[in-house]
Order: structure tokens, then sequence, then C-alpha cells
């Protein structure tokens, strides 16, 4: 898996396992252009993970990855070797930004051994916490896992909040209430970490497609239309979660329909 340079800085993929997500999870979407991005069974399977980038001293992990588990829907485990193949040890990190708090985006914030980044502060949008610890959204035990590492989490209240320097939140609701993306700015280049608010690449093309698992499916059209446009601008790339090889991609301005490259 590539690194995805912007400006000064390395982003990159720290890999924990894969996915299996069926056609059948954006309802009656019209496959015909994308069908090479489907296998024999209708499905895609996609990376899970998270991405690193180092910040002067500051060591910032988007994401958690989906931990060491196995299931119809999920394959994971590796996030931890990854993160010692890039030098990292799980105390080495001090900022985290979780994009939302479906399992596939905060699996290794904590095991049964505990906290695995202890020394983190864990950035977490205030409407996720609201929807999955305080209302138990996806259940008792996701809001009880959270509250394990409560003393870590510095909730996002305000759209823009600074992490790292260079490295700003941004509210893109939808996927879920308080679905975060991250914008990494260094020189001239920008790069938007979209967490889920794209799932594959047909996505870029087809912003209107609606996924099963967004919480609110019409605000979730709006935010990738509205992030898509922002991403036509000059020197910006995009970073979805769930793209092949974890790679960046760049919108190509077009008339009419918009095309993209994988960057990085
Ligand atoms: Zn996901």
């Amino acid at each position: 898996m590539r690194a995805s340079p912007v400006g000064d800085l390395t982003v990159h993929p720290v890999f924990d396992g894969t996915a299996v997500l069926p056609a059948a999870a954006w309802g009656n979407a019209d496959w015909s252009a994308h069908r090479h991005l489907l296998d024999e069974h209708d499905s895609m399977t996609v990376p899970v993970g998270a991405f690193l980038v180092r910040v002067g001293e500051q060591l910032v992990l988007l994401d958690a990855g989906v931990g060491d588990v196995r299931n119809e829907m999920f394959d994971g485990g590796h996030l931890l070797a990854s993160l010692h193949d890039l030098g990292v040890a799980p105390a080495d990190i001090d900022t985290i930004v979780v994009s939302h708090l479906h399992s596939d985006h905060m699996g290794w914030l904590v095991t049964e051994q505990g906290s695995t980044f202890p020394n983190a502060t864990v950035h977490i949008g205030a409407a996720d916490w609201a929807h999955f610890v305080d209302d138990e959204g996806d259940g008792p035990r996701r809001a009880e896992r959270m509250r394990r590492v409560e003393h870590q989490v510095s909730l996002i209240h305000e759209d823009g909040a600074t992490v790292a320097p260079g490295v700003t939140t941004r509210h893109t609701p939808g996927h879920t209430p308080g679905h975060t993306s991250t914008v990494i700015s260094s020189g001239t280049e920008r790069l938007i970490v979209l967490g889920d608010a794209l799932h594959c690449p047909a996505q870029l093309t087809e912003p209107e497609w609606q996924f099963l698992y967004d919480v609110d499916k019409d605000l979730a059209v709006r935010t990738r239309q509205q992030l898509l446009r922002d991403a036509e601008a000059p020197g910006t790339s995009v970073l979805p979660c769930h793209f092949a090889g974890m790679q960046a991609a760049r919108l190509l301005p077009a008339e009419g329909r918009r095309q993209w490259v994988l960057s990085g």
C-alpha cells in the first residue's frame, strides 16, 4: 500500500483487514458503468484500517480499525503489526481522530486489555457520542466499550477544530450524526480524509447513491456532494477509508461528468 504525500507531510495507510460490502448495500443503484468494482458474488472486498501522519513531534492516527474480529462482514486484526512496520508503538500515538463510531473505525480503541493507545487524546464528533454512547444507538455493548476510554475522549463541538498543526476536523454528517472528516494541509496541498462519507469509487461520480448504513441518507448525499465540490479545488485530494489500496484520489476538472484518478 502506498502512502499519500501532502506537501511536506506523508499520510500512511495502516492496514487492519478487510470488509465485504455487497452491491445490494447501495439499494437499487445502477452498477452498469461500475461492474469492474464487483466480484462474481456482486460484492466488493475492501480494506479497513486507519491512517497515520507525523506532524512535527506529534503522531496522529485517523480512525482505529476494526480490531481483532472475524465475522460475516469483517476480517481484522493487523493494525498493531502495520503500525509496528511503520516504527510506531501504540503508546507513541498522541492524537486520534475517530471519523465515526461504527465498529470498523473504533475497533482498536479499547480491547479486553484496556485502552490500546493510553497516551492519546481521542477526538470524536459530539453528535456521534450522543448517538452511539448516550443514546446507545448501536446497542449497549458499543456504548459500554466507549465509556471505558471516556477519560481520553475530547468531543468535537465546532467545525474546523485544529488537532495538530495543519490538521483540522470537518463536520460531515449523514453517514452518522457526528461524522467527522479530517483536512490535512501542507504548503499549497490539501488532503481531505473522508472517513465513510464515501464507500466506493462509484460514489465519486454517483454521489447520490444511498448507502444502507448511512444513518441519515439524504443528509449523507448532500454532504458527499459538498465534499466533492470542495475536492475539485486545485491541490486537493480525497482519501476515503475503504478504497482499494487505501489510496487517495484526485478529481479532475471536467465538463459535465466528473472524473477522477488515483493519486499518491
Ligand atoms: Zn467504515
